[in-house]
């Protein structure tokens, strides 16, 4: 049994020092990725169910590493986080995704999302209004979308109520991302004007086997009501769940059952309203 367990550390040890330098690679690889424009945006369709018309479209980033292949958000985000790169990262995004987005039908919106690393620089309300401007997009397009645990920290927190108040006067609307998942209180919604409310997806994954993460979906959507907010669920992956969504009430849903992130060329002309199914 000695033996066995030893085995299985060097095994660990192994796995884990794999992961660690291909992570090391990662971080050396990301400063030239993004000069060289290795990072994309997908698309991911937000479906208003009453309609079936496409309400708007997530911006996530994807990297196109020549030798990892693609890599996922989840392992770069972090590191440009720590490495202070994601403000030029952010940028770029931004900036592919509303240069696309100006073409599009009006009431298409583009949500953008924002890093806590990002909004603690200041400067970045300038910068966004710039990169609008530049791109020719319609600001009243615009949602940012902002976690939870973005709001406490207190420099980023700044930015935010900063941003609030110069980007509402334009247009600009912003969702509270992964809900139910962080740090924060309802009265995050007394402070910060939000128009969406993102129903984080470990709910929606349970809802229909866990009567308690039904009933935390249920009482954001009764939330959401009451405040007057647009509620998105996020993570609808099959059938059930978006029945069950819409017999609670829920007016938007995005997930891989509506449709996978993908390029832009996966969705055709957008300068009309868009329909799915
Ligand atoms: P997020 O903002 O919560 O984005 C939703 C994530 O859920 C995306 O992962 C999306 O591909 C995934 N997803 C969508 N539908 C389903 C589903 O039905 N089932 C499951 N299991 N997953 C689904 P992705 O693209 O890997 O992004 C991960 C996270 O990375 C994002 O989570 C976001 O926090 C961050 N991220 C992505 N792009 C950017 C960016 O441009 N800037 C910043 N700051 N963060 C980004
Ligand atoms: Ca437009
Ligand atoms: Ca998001
Ligand atoms: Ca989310």
């Amino acid at each position: 049994a000695k033996g066995e367990g030893g085995g299985r550390f060097f095994f660990f040890d192994k796995q884990l020092g794999a992961e660690i330098r291909l992570l090391r690679q990662l971080e050396a690889d990301l400063p030239a990725a993004i000069e060289h424009d290795q990072i994309d945006i997908y698309y991911q369709p937000v479906l208003r169910l009453s309609n079936n018309e496409v309400a708007g479209f997530e911006a996530l980033a994807r990297w196109c590493h020549p030798a990892q292949g693609q890599v996922s958000p989840a392992k770069f985000i972090s590191i440009a986080e720590e490495t202070g790169l994601i403000v030029e990262l952010g940028e770029k995004v931004m900036r592919k995704g509303m240069r696309e987005a100006a073409s599009w039908h009006s009431s298409t919106w583009l949500s953008v999302n924002l890093s806590p690393v990002q909004l603690g620089e200041a400067g970045f309300c300038d910068r966004l209004k710039e990169v609008m401007a530049s791109s020719g997009f319609d600001p009243g397009c615009l949602v940012l979308e902002i976690t939870e645990n973005t709001l406490i920290r207190e420099s980023a927190a700044e930015v935010a109520r900063e941003l609030f108040r110069e980007m509402r006067d334009l247009g600009v609307r912003f969702a509270l991302d992964d809900f139910g998942t962080g740090y924060s209180s309802l009265s995050t919604f007394r402070r910060y004007p939000f128009d969406n409310i993102k129903i984080d997806k470990s709910f929606v994954r349970d809802m229909l086997t866990s009567p308690e993460a039904r009933a935390i979906v249920q009482a954001v959507i009764g939330l959401g009501r009451g405040l007057g907010l647009k509620v998105v669920a996020e993570g609808v992956e099959t059938e059930g769940q978006l029945e069950a969504l819409r017999d609670d009430g829920c007016e938007y849903a995005q997930g891989f059952l509506i449709g996978r992130p993908a390029p832009r060329s996966a969705f055709g002309d957008l300068s009309r309203p868009f329909f799915l199914g």
